[in-house]
């Protein structure tokens, strides 16, 4: 783990400029036990999207997901691209990032809440979800470079 996960993340924002939280510290991870958290933002940028998160390490590891988030099962995959780490405030985050800021537009929350780890490798993220609209078993397929596959699995019989 690099010293400061963050680093990335900082230097694309102005905190004077964006109401986006821009701590100044390295994160710190929480102790465990705790469950770990994820939230999935609509952010109305250049195009909609959304951004997926899930609590990893200290920090909200991210990626955004051109045709959303499924919340039913069985459709084809969906392209998701990594993106910098985002720090664990971020998680309530909402409002208007100016125009000319990195990711100027609307975000708003569309689900949060604590998932289960199944698997995390440089290859493959395997979550269980428990959110309001998101549940259910989640896979994470990496395919090269930023690039990942999204996929929500059918519930075994
Ligand atoms: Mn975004």
């Amino acid at each position: 783990m690099s010293p400061d996960r963050l680093h990335q993340y900082r230097a694309r924002r102005d905190a004077r400029q964006t109401p986006e939280p821009v701590p100044a510290r390295a994160p710190r991870r929480r102790l465990p036990p705790h469950a770990p958290s994820f939230v999935v933002q609509a952010h109305a940028a250049r195009r909609l999207h959304h951004d997926f998160r899930l609590e990893h390490d200290g920090v909200l590891v991210s990626w955004a997901v051109p045709k959303g988030v499924p919340s039913e099962a069985g459709g084809p995959n969906r392209l998701a691209v990594q993106t910098e780490d985002h720090p664990l405030e971020y998680a309530a985050f909402e409002g208007t990032i100016p125009a000319g800021e990195y990711g100027a537009g609307e975000v708003e929350r569309y689900d949060h809440g604590t998932y289960e780890l199944l698997k995390w490798d440089a290859r493959e993220v395997k979550v269980v979800l428990h959110g309001q609209r998101l549940e259910g078993t989640y896979v994470l397929i990496h395919t090269g470079e930023a690039n990942w596959l999204l996929h929500k699995m059918n519930a075994s019989p």
